[in-house]
């Protein structure tokens, strides 16, 4: 299927491995130029050299914390003009709700509630005079089924879904779509750091531990970037311009309700 965004500028944030490398990946798939961002630079000019190798796009790279001030100055201005913007950035630690203090509020607001919102007000006006654009933020699970650990990261991305809500339905008009994507557990470096917590807490190997994960999802799996990106590769597509302000869980059936 072509998705008819061949040409697009595509600024995908957090993006040399995992989820926001699965974005990157289909984007380019679909002919767009990528501008991508991660911390470490070793591991953004090898995903940006694969990209490269395996579509014939333009691929720009940024080397930058995305949720500091200088960091998202440096990513926009690399960035220019894009069609296409997908935040993303680690998510907040795991913790117990009596101990989080309001440092540890603001950090994770800031990374995971304002960083998406400052870099959505950068570039959706210039999206709004085109006529044309697409943003997808990646969000969790946790927005529909609270992961009690992860309150941080549920808190901070509750704030950004209600932002979007509101935001995405003033820009449609102007050809500007704002959506949501909610993963479940998916196969990446975060999710193995995770495994191997829970073996190390319960005394069995990390194969035993991926297994009782897989054993609470009704698909039996974790899902992979390709999927996750896949689906950001269509919010992004011609054809999803009527998606405005959804949050799209991609979860293997984990969260269990009906809607
Ligand atoms: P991952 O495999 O650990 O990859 C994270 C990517 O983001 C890496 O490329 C990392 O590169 C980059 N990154 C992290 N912090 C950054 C920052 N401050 N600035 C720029 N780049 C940054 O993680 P993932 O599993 O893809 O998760 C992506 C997001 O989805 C996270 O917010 C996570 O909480 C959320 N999520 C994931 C799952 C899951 O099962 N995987 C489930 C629910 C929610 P550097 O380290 O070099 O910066």
């Amino acid at each position: 299927m072509d998705l008819g965004i061949s040409g697009k500028r595509a600024l995908v944030c957090a993006a040399s491995k995992g989820l926001g490398r699965g974005c990157a990946e289909k984007l380019a798939e679909a002919g767009c130029t990528i501008v991508m961002n991660a911390r470490g630079a070793g591991a953004l000019e090898a995903a940006a050299a694969e990209i490269r190798d395996a579509y014939g796009v333009e691929v720009v790279t940024v080397a930058a914390d995305v949720t500091t001030e200088e960091g998202r100055a440096a990513v926009l201005k690399a960035a220019g003009e894009v069609d296409i913007l997908v935040t993303n950035a680690g998510g907040p630690p795991p913790g117990l709700w009596k101990d989080w203090t309001r440092d540890d509020f603001i950090a994770a607001l800031d990374s995971n509630m304002l960083t998406p919102i400052a870099l959505m007000t950068a570039l959706v006006p210039g999206m709004m005079d085109r006529g044309w654009g697409r943003v997808v933020n990646i969000t969790s699970q946790s927005v529909k089924a609270p992961i009690p650990i992860l309150g941080l990261s549920n808190s901070a991305r509750a704030g950004l879904t209600g932002y979007v809500a509101g935001t995405a339905r003033q820009v449609a008009r102007h050809g500007v779509t704002i959506n949501n994507l909610l993963p479940g557990s998916h196969a990446t470096d975060r999710r193995v750091a995770l495994d191997r917590a829970i073996a190390e807490r319960q005394g069995i190997s990390v194969e035993e531990a991926t297994k009782s994960v897989w054993a609470e999802i009704p698909a039996g799996r974790y899902g992979t970037a390709e999927e996750f990106g896949a689906t950001c590769a269509f919010l992004c597509s011609q054809y999803a311009g009527f998606i405005v302000g959804q949050n799209v869980l991609l979860d293997g059936g984990n969260v269990n309700a009906t809607i």
